[in-house]
């Protein structure tokens, strides 16, 4: 597949009206998550942004004084008022600052929290899907790369707090500039009086501040235009340096394939940080330009503004005292235009990553819809049926499972076998309402599993899938799905699933770490004892149904016979579903599904099954054989 098909084209036009109602949500988001990171952005923006206004009008009134009446009074009044309020104001700001940082620092984690309850909590058929996937994978990539999406709005709230509370405050130290008319007998200056003049001038003022930003802006826009390919770019980099190049895991299988996709040739090809890349061949074009233009606007503005302060002050309008305040202030307006306008043009940019992450965070959970109740005092006496049950995976063409009926009584041990493929681990994985039928319906004591409230309806089945994963957490706790642990009872969980003598040998048995991502003291396991580690967390979880898909596929055959010659006594009164191509293993089990190309093919005991010398079974306990003359 040519990599460029898997870029997704981002760009569309962006209103006014979507940038408002995208930010407005995202603020939402903070605003439920984190209140206090919002509440500490706008109090510490307000008090910081007034702190040097505060200072620049004592400073010019302090400044007048001097160079006019230099009354002792005043003047000390003035300069006592000058150290107090900035000693004061400087603090509170520091202080609030630091407040504010604390928050800032856990914008990622809040961030995170985020996205992985809206993963934790989607409908795992939408995990598998691609375009999530997809989502996921370009969220975390506008995140990395600049700042884009949800983060961009915290960074824009926290500009926007700032650019208007130094306008206000600017536009109260600079109205009197307009106001105070030069005096009488200035000649050509006295222009400067006229209300057109004066009109003028504030337009050109307010154009020129609006052109600087909105310049910068346009610049900005390339990091839009060209996301896709910065994605991808990064999404290579991050895989080959960040990821595939420190997971160990994985490193014997990237060493002997180094695939396509990581060749030198691709990453030279998409790499985002060449010069030959297309950004930065747009910065060295288009968008320095642009970047260019907005700063010698933005200093042309200054400039002009000096020499319209220095003309008035010519005529006489006011002293050197007001020429400071008004340079300070006037300045101070056209950043504060300056970084609201470039604020609110950057929210436009942020608005297609704001539908990335609305298009994944708004995906509705259709599986968790019931609200009947599971009568949880029936304990075992629960019943399944599978009526008429198919089933495709999403975006597949063919059944994974078809037509498949059965009742499934209490207490049962149920052994189901095929070979490969034949739909084994999917009628579990529905069984567990993973997936819900795409036709037919499966029953838990008459009524349609999809009406049962979801989270009850999952914890009646503990399950170790063939895939099961352990956490790099104490073995304890991984036994207990939990950071608080029964010690007693998980004690027992691991030595009824075989691992009581290697507990017996960890140094410090349950509270042990797993793995030594987080403690060098942990320990490594095999395949087999992670087996039974999983096997003892679905004993302890203590569900009604316990399910195990290939449960002793990691096992040597004198660890399988031990641990199938203790299920019974391990499972006591639970009903149990067995999955296993090893039909030896399956022998115990009083009753047995055969799968076959994801249909139910024949059903019952071990000996009624292989008595029927043209079925499948037959033919799966004839090739196995050889291999259990022993065991027969
Ligand atoms: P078994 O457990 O008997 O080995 P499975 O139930 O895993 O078989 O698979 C049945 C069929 O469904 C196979 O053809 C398999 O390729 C397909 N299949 C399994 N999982 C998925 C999936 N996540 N997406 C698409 N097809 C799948």
């Amino acid at each position: 597949m040519k990599l460029r098909t898997i870029m997704r084209k981002s760009k569309s036009h962006v209103s006014f009206k979507e940038t408002a109602q995208l930010a407005l949500r995202g603020f939402g988001v903070w605003w439920r998550e984190n209140l206090r990171l919002l509440l500490s952005i706008l109090i510490c923006g307000v008090v910081c942004a007034l702190t040097p206004y505060v200072d620049i009008w004592l400073l010019a009134r302090l400044i007048d004084e001097i160079a006019g009446g230099r009354d002792p009074y005043l003047l000390k009044t003035y300069v006592l008022a000058l150290m107090s309020t900035s000693a004061v104001l400087s603090l509170l700001c520091a202080g609030l600052t630091r407040w504010k940082n604390v928050q800032v620092a856990c914008l990622w984690h809040t961030q995170n929290k985020v996205f992985t309850q809206k993963l934790l909590s989607m409908d795992f058929a939408d995990m598998d899907d691609s375009h999530v996937q997809e989502l996921r994978s370009r969220i975390w990539q506008n995140t990395d790369s600049g700042g884009w999406g949800l983060y961009k709005l915290i960074y824009s709230f926290e500009a926007i707090i700032s650019s208007v509370m130094s306008i206000i405050s600017a536009i109260l130290l600079t109205a009197s500039l307009f106001i105070l008319p030069v005096t009488a007998g200035s000649g050509g200056l006295m222009i400067l009086n006229h209300p057109v003049f004066i009109l003028l001038i504030i337009a050109i003022m307010f154009g020129v501040t609006f052109a600087a930003p909105l310049l910068s802006v346009k610049a900005g826009s390339y990091w839009v235009k060209y996301a896709d390919e910065n994605q991808l770019g990064n999404r290579l980099f991050g895989f080959w340096l960040g990821h595939l190049g420190n997971d160990r895991s994985k490193a014997l299988d990237v060493r002997i394939y180094r695939q396509d996709i990581l060749s030198r040739s691709n990453l030279k090809k998409y790499n985002p940080f060449i010069p030959t890349s297309k950004l930065a061949k747009a910065s060295r074009g288009p968008m320095g330009g642009y970047q260019a233009l907005s700063g010698a606007v933005s200093q042309i503005f200054v400039g002009a503004a000096y020499i319209f302060v220095a003309l008035k002050a010519l005529g006489g309008a006011f002293g050197v005292g007001r020429v400071v305040q008004y340079v300070s202030a006037i300045i101070a307006l056209s950043s504060g235009l300056s970084m609201l306008i470039e604020t609110l043009g950057n929210l436009k940019n942020n608005t297609p990553f704001l539908r990335t992450v609305f298009e994944f965070l708004d995906m509705p959970n259709k599986m968790d819809q019931g609200d009947t109740a599971i009568d949880q005092n029936s304990g075992i006496g629960y019943e399944i049926e599978f009526r008429n049950v198919s089933f495709k995976y999403p975006g597949q063409e063919d059944y994974a499972l078809r037509n498949v009926s059965m009742t499934f009584h209490a207490g049962q041990r149920l052994a189901v076998v095929g070979v490969n493929g034949s739909g084994k681990t999917t009628f579990i994985k529905l069984l567990c309402r993973l997936y819900d039928p795409s036709e037919g319906e499966i029953l838990l004591n008459g009524i349609d599993i999809r009406k049962y409230n979801y989270q009850e309806y999952m914890r009646l089945f503990s399950v170790v899938f063939q895939d099961f994963k352990l956490l790099s957490f104490e073995l304890g706790q991984n036994v207990a799905g939990s950071m608080n642990v029964d010690l007693d009872k998980a004690d027992q969980c691991l030595r009824d699933a075989g691992f009581g003598i290697r507990l017996d040998k960890l140094p410090q048995g349950l509270s042990t770490a797993i793995y030594k991502d987080f403690d060098e003291n942990g320990v490594d396991i095999s395949g087999g004892e992670a087996q039974k580690i999983a096997l003892a967390r679905a004993l302890y979880k203590d569900a009604p149904f316990i399910i195990l898909d290939e449960p002793t596929a990691a096992l040597d055959p004198i660890a399988e016979f031990e641990v199938y010659s203790r299920m019974d006594q391990m499972i006591g009164e639970k009903s149990a579903v067995f999955i296993s191509h090893r039909l030896s293993s399956c022998r115990f089990c009083n009753d047995i599904a055969v799968f076959h190309m994801g249909s139910l093919i024949q059903r019952g005991s071990h000996d009624e099954l292989v008595a029927d010398r043209s079925g499948k079974y037959f033919e799966l306990w004839n090739a196995q054989a050889q291999y259990y003359e022993v065991e027969d």
